[in-house]
């Protein structure tokens, strides 16, 4: 195929997809390169879905879209062996148009999604993997592929390829990822009936919760845990950073395997049965992790910009909203007829003055503290399960003799310098 496009999209996620449909909404020939089966077939995702980032592409998308259930509560787990500290947030407004957010099976939204695009016109090629960019005078204009002849032409090449963006690498736009820079996530589908996931869940008909679970979820490594609900099947999983991974020499199944055990967790998938097991890399590198994202005739979006925000685990909302941003530059560009990086700067500009480069910018030391200062999940989640055990038990001791003991459980461990140096750089860290 030598026939020229104004746009390549390299890669059908959530960043390819919505840039793909944006440009070719607005006119331009687009061409987008999966290399899975279908688009879908290679992403993994815990399942959250946020609403305002995908209504900014399709208004009212949950009439339509293969969705699982809208969120109503996100509860929060600070887990010790045997016990747990919780705290949440459940509404019923978010049961109801235009809801927040949602959960979703990729395999079947990502194939939803990139039909949206093939609609609006957009060429899309599955089964194809882009082996590199090809660079003339310093500018990309097309893509190599793994197909006979596979030499395709763009005004510009757009990688959507995902955290481990080998094509962004090969133009020099990011280094090799190091160890701490990445999270290694395993997760599982486990069905169950609907009426089971109801009931263990407090549920009602067409409502989803979320559980993101610290401390002994990871063995008190960096990390989190989390449990989505699905109409019919429920999402676990666990990640730490690869480095905390090799530090504690666990492997992502054998820590997937202890949580789906754990007394807190096991009766909540009792009976279940699994039907997917899954991995992945998730970039948690922040903002200082965040690589060159536009070049003469290149952009580059979602999880290959390193674009997740690990504190919140919001990362295909950014995929979807960088993706836009792109492609409202790639638009303005062909208008000038000027590809080059100055012109594609735009992108960078409009990331850098959204919400997304703000929040990554917000949290740019947390991922560097937790990382350094392993007493955060590994001392604190027990001190703190331990604390409510004893404020919660009543055995006649006197309240304000109950506090002076958990106070001195605190300090006795870390010292009253220690933990008030502790609290002082966590507040820092993401104030
Ligand atoms: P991807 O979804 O990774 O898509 C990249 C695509 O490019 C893939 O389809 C791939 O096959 C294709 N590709 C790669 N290389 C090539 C090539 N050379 N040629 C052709 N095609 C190629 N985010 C949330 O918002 N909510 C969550 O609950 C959440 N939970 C997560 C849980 C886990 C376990 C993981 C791993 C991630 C989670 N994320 C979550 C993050 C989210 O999945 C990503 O941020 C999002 O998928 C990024 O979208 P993307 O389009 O940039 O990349």
């Amino acid at each position: 195929m030598s026939e020229k496009f104004d746009v390549i999209v390299v890669g059908a996620g959530p960043a390819g997809t919505a840039c793909a449909y944006t440009c070719a909404k607005n006119g331009l020939k687009v061409l987008q390169i999966e290399r899975g089966e279908y688009p879908g077939s290679k992403n993994v995702m815990g399942g959250v879905l946020y609403r305002k980032q995908t209504e900014e592409i399709i208004p009212e998308f949950w009439k339509e879209a293969p969705l699982e259930r809208p969120i109503i509560e996100q509860r929060f787990w600070m887990m010790d062996k045997e016990s747990t500290v919780s705290f949440g947030y459940k509404g019923l407004e978010w049961g109801v148009e235009p809801y927040n957010n949602f959960t979703v099976l990729r395999a079947h939204f990502d194939q939803w999604f990139a039909k949206k695009g093939v609609e609006e016109g957009v060429l899309l090629i599955n089964e194809t993997v882009v082996t590199e960019c090809i660079v003339e005078d310093g500018k990309v204009i097309g893509v190599r592929t793994d197909r006979p002849d596979g030499e395709i032409f763009a005004d510009v090449v757009v990688l959507a390829d995902g955290v481990n963006s080998l094509l962004a690498k090969q133009l020099g736009f990011h280094n090799e990822l190091k160890p701490d820079q990445v999270a290694l996530t395993a997760m599982e589908v486990i069905n169950l009936p609907k009426d089971k996931i109801n009931d263990r869940f407090n549920l009602q008909e067409n409502q989803g919760c979320t559980i993101e679970i610290f401390g002994d979820s990871t063995k008190g490594n960096l990390g989190t845990a989390f449990i989505y609900t699905n109409k019919e099947s429920i999402n676990i999983g666990v990640g730490t950073t690869l480095s905390s991974m090799i530090k504690a020499k666990m492997k992502p199944y054998e820590l997937l395997d202890y949580l789906k055990n754990h007394p807190m967790v096991a009766p909540l998938l009792a009976g279940g049965e699994s039907t997917e097991y899954l991995a992945h890399l998730i970039p948690e590198g922040g903002f200082r992790a965040v690589p060159k994202v536009a070049g003469n005739g290149v952009v580059v979006i979602g999880d290959a910009a390193q674009l997740v925000n690990a504190i919140h685990r919001e990362g295909s909302n950014m995929a979807m909203a960088s993706g836009k941003m792109a492609a409202e530059a790639v638009i303005h560009a062909k208008e000038r007829n000027d590809y080059s990086e100055t012109s594609l700067n735009s992108y960078r500009e409009a990331l850098y003055a959204s919400s997304i480069m703000k929040d990554l910018e917000k949290y740019k030391d947390a991922a560097h503290l937790f990382e350094s200062s392993p007493q955060y999940f590994k001392e604190y989640v027990p001190m703190m399960n331990q604390a409510m055990s004893k404020f919660f038990t009543v055995d006649g001791t006197p309240k304000k003799e109950k506090q002076k003991q958990i106070i001195k459980g605190f300090t006795s461990e870390r010292g009253t310098f220690g933990v008030m140096k502790d609290l002082y750089r966590a507040w820092k860290a993401v104030k």
